[in-house]
């Protein structure tokens, strides 16, 4: 049976450096989303919580009431407000219509629009947002910003950071005066974080760079944590000019042994079309159109390695290493080893 194999050094390495750099592991929340970015949300957050990380992200509060258990606090960002929220997670308000239909009393976060324009107030909501979150009786636990282009080399995320740092000044003066305190603020994802000396925000939000993938800070040393691995179902000799597969679309060209692996696009690989050359980690090349629940490749013995670095698979298929792992299916099995 295919798998997926957590590498326990790489993560705990990973999140070492990370904490270093921004000053403790309590100023991290881990982004758990979408299955920790197809790692394995509950798998990857109980290693985390040993380590002495006591926040995490996640995209809905399905996937936070997985690993209520493990944090102090967890943010869900992407909830559509419904009324019947879980009082134990803190709910991000994307825009003022949230007020009235989040339940009254929660503990929120407000996400503050400072140049993304996907979610948020703007400055110039911030006395309506107060005013609504008083008169909901909300916990307001601080604010939020993203960045549209901290992976980007260029100055527009220095001058959105700029953007922040004056509405934090402003949100801090407000709500002092509407009589919110204690507020937090965060604003660096994984790339930010890489490129920032210093961290002014209380916490910061890290996702990628926590399963080994740096976007420019070869200094953090970051290991990618996970390896997929396939199966044989079948293997055969190949005569020369026999072709493989869905289309014919691979003819071999000199007698060879091949090998049928348990793992195809239904399991959340990018469908290889056997165009180009894609190879498996272990060295294999594939050979052919990847089926629904297989693919073939080079003879490899009972199991290869088909990924052990995204950035190969999100390189062949013109995408981002994110797309690629956050798309293996939860189905296949995974553990830490
Ligand atoms: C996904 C996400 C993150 C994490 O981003 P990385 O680049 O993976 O570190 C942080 N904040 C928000 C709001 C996100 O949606």
């Amino acid at each position: 049976m295919s798998e997926i194999i957590l590498d326990r050094a790489a993560y705990a390495h990973n999140l070492a450096q990370i904490a270093a750099k921004v000053g403790g592991a309590e100023r991290v929340f881990l982004v758990a989303k979408d299955n920790s970015y197809g790692h394995g949300c509950r798998l990857c957050c109980e290693e985390a919580a040993k380590l002495g990380f006591v926040r995490a992200v996640t995209r809905s509060a399905t996937e936070a009431a997985q690993i209520a258990d493990l944090f102090d606090e967890i943010l869900v960002l992407s909830h559509i407000p419904g009324g019947d929220e879980d009082e134990r997670f803190c709910y991000a308000v994307n825009d003022l219509s949230y007020f009235a239909r989040l339940k009254r009393g929660l503990k929120i976060y407000i996400a503050a629009d400072t140049a993304m324009h996907r979610n948020g107030i703007a400055a110039s909501e911030l006395d309506e947002a107060l005013r609504l979150c008083k008169q909901g009786g909300f916990k307001l636990c601080g604010f939020f910003t993203h960045f549209r282009a901290s992976d980007e080399l260029s100055g527009d995320f220095f001058a959105q950071r700029q953007n922040f740092i004056e509405f934090k000044r402003l949100a801090r003066q407000k709500a002092a005066a509407a009589g919110f305190g204690n507020l937090k603020f965060h604003s660096s994802n994984s790339a930010a974080i890489e490129r920032s000396a210093g961290f002014e925000d209380e916490y910061v939000r890290v996702g990628m760079a926590q399963f080994g993938y740096p976007q420019f800070d070869e200094s953090l040393n970051l290991r990618p944590v996970l390896k997929l691995y396939a199966d044989l179902i079948s293997s055969r000799v190949l005569k020369k000019g026999e072709r493989v597969g869905y289309g014919a679309k691979f003819e071999a060209p000199h007698d060879m042994r091949i090998g049928t692996y348990d793992l195809g696009y239904a399991d959340g690989l990018f469908r290889y079309d056997g165009e180009g050359e894609l190879a498996l980690a272990s060295g294999q090349k594939m050979l052919g159109k990847m089926s629904m629940d297989s693919f073939c490749a080079e003879f490899g013995g009972e199991q290869v390695c088909v990924l052990d670095d995204a950035r190969a698979w999100a390189k062949h298929f013109g995408t981002i290493e994110y797309e690629i792992l956050v798309k293996l299916n939860s189905n296949i099995p995974r553990r830490f080893q």
